[in-house]
């Protein structure tokens, strides 16, 4: 199949020299490559969209953890709430409270990253550094039932040069220190794709979000 089993396998060496976890971007890709993977040991797996990952849940082993890393509309929390492991990208108050409202329903706690905007393009959502510090001073949506906030996550511009992709994730690591300081569950950093994960990690990432280097590119 497509899955490039060199690619993981050195991946997973590189990474264990930082104890960094590899969340391999499925999105797109069929049942067999995330069967294939799991079959070498990879257990957490990312997708983008909602009913995508509802689909591919249901067929695959339950003991898969699965990360969503799309930008998750808050009428579409529900499917997700009773299984997922880790929305990584909650990037409005809105949001957060549906997640918090969507984990009581389904009788579990949910694990949130809030999304930071670092990139320069404007599509990329997310809060910017001053909204950020506003929402981890309310202790009354920090702490909203139901919903853990684990830390932050961000993409870097798709930029060429790497010192800007550096100065980016450099940004986005001082400010999970800073949320380090005031969340005590705060212990997640997600940053780094398959085009600048070694940057992320040098600059302090703790989960790398990997899709085209281990299952070839998307259409
Ligand atoms: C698709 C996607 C990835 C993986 O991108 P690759 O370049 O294929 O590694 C990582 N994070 C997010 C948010 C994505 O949408």
């Amino acid at each position: 199949m497509s899955v490039d089993v060199a690619a993981y396998t050195s991946l997973k060496k590189e990474l264990e020299a930082t104890g960094a976890t590899l969340v391999a971007v499925s999105k797109t890709k069929p049942l067999e490559d995330i069967r294939e993977l799991y079959d070498l040991g990879q257990r957490d797996f990312g997708e983008n969209y909602v009913q995508e990952l509802v689909e591919k849940q249901a067929q695959l082993p339950p003991d898969i953890r699965w990360h969503f890393i799309g930008h998750l509309q808050s009428n579409k929390v529900k499917y997700i709430a009773p299984f997922v492991h880790l929305i990584h990208g909650v990037d409005s108050e809105k949001l957060l409270r549906e997640v918090s409202k969507g984990a009581r329903k389904a009788g579990r706690s949910i694990d949130v990253l809030l999304q930071v905007h670092i990139a320069r393009e404007e599509t990329k959502f997310g809060f910017d550094a001053a909204e950020l510090d506003a929402l981890l001073g309310q202790p009354e949506v920090t702490a909203l039932p139901g919903v853990r906030l684990r830390g932050l996550m961000g993409m870097a511009s798709f930029s060429p040069d790497p010192a800007i992709v550096r100065s980016e994730f450099k940004t986005l690591a001082e400010l999970f220190r800073k949320g380090a300081a005031r969340i005590p569950d705060f212990n997640t950093l997600s940053m780094g794709m398959s085009a600048d994960y070694r940057i992320a990690l040098e600059e302090g990432s703790t989960i790398v979000r990997v899709g085209s280097l281990l299952f070839g590119s998307r259409n």
